[in-house]
This record gives structure tokens, C-alpha cells and sequence, in this order.
């Protein structure tokens, strides 16, 4: 089993035991991992995350620009949950271009389903994929940017 997320403020989820709090830009990482990630940690708890929306794809997720159920994990987890710190700064970025993109506010529910389907469809030009993406050190080896990038923009 994942790890839940126990970060604060719009990751908060007390009342949905079966919702899940996953950053917005995390919608394109879970669709592009291929295996490679910060620890061995991080690799598991993104496995356990990834299996467990496969096998329960009506999944509710809450849309948030916070440390989510994938960054428990991860070893960046306290520098990405300092607000001023600038890793931080830059990780709530792509998030927020994601919700821009896809019209929604932080906080917004979905099922993971609809979430992919939705992400698919209105993020798909090379500009904006680069936006979200660009500055990513994992961009190589991440099948969604690689197949992503592909498209007009
Ligand atoms: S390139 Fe990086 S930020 Fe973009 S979807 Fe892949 S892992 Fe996520
Ligand atoms: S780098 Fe930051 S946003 Fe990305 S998984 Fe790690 S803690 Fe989460």
C-alpha cells in the first residue's frame, strides 16, 4: 500500500478515506514513470500509487499544488514543502500551469479516470508540455513528456 500524504492545508482529506491528494503536474509524471525516480523509496511508493489507480481507476483525487501522495516519499520532500524555498517555488509552478491549463482550481476533485482523460486532451502542445516540463531532470526518461512533446505547438 502507498503511503498517504500527511501534509497540511489543501491536502487535507478527513472526510473521503478513499481520496487521494496528487499534486497536478504529478497527472503527467504518473502516466510518463518508467522505473527511475529519487530513492528506492520514492521508486516503491510511485509503483504502489501508480497499481493501486489501475486497479481502482474511479479513484477520487484532489487536485492540489502540495506535497501529495507521491511525495511522502521522497527524499526532496522537505525542501518541496518549504513554501519560500525555491525548489518549492519552482514544483508549485507546474502545477499551477497545469490547473491553468486544464481551467480548474486547486483543491478540485475528479476521478482519476476523468483526470488522465482530461490532462490528455488539453495538455498536448509541445509549448506547453515544455512549459510544465521544461526545467524537469527526468524528461529522458519519462514516457509521457517524450511522447507528449511530439505534438504540434
Ligand atoms: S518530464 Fe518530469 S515533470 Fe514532466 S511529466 Fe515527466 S516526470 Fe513529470
Ligand atoms: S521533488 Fe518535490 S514535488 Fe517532486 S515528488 Fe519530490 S517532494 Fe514531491
Amino acid at each position: 500500500m502507498f503511503e498517504k500524504s500527511i501534509c497540511k492545508s489543501e491536502t487535507d482529506s478527513k472526510s473521503d478515506p478513499e481520496l487521494l491528494n496528487i499534486r497536478a503536474h504529478h497527472l503527467c509524471c504518473i502516466q510518463g514513470f518508467q522505473g527511475y525516480g529519487y530513492s528506492p523509496a520514492f521508486v516503491a511508493n510511485m509503483r504502489a500509487v501508480i497499481s493501486d489507480l489501475e486497479a481502482f481507476p474511479s479513484r477520487p483525487l484532489k487536485l492540489v499544488t502540495v506535497c501529495d501522495a507521491i511525495c511522502v516519499s521522497c527524499p526532496s520532500k522537505r525542501e518541496c514543502t518549504v513554501q519560500e524555498s525555491v525548489l518549492s517555488q519552482k514544483i508549485r509552478k507546474m502545477d499551477l500551469i497545469v490547473l491553468d491549463i486544464l481551467k480548474l482550481d486547486a483543491g478540485t476533485v475528479l476521478n482519476a479516470d476523468e483526470a488522465f482523460k482530461l490532462i490528455n486532451s488539453k495538455l498536448n502542445k509541445a509549448s506547453d508540455v515544455e512549459e510544465v516540463c521544461g526545467t524537469c531532470k527526468w524528461r529522458q526518461k519519462c514516457l509521457w513528456y517524450v511522447q507528449a512533446g511530439k505534438q504540434e505547438g
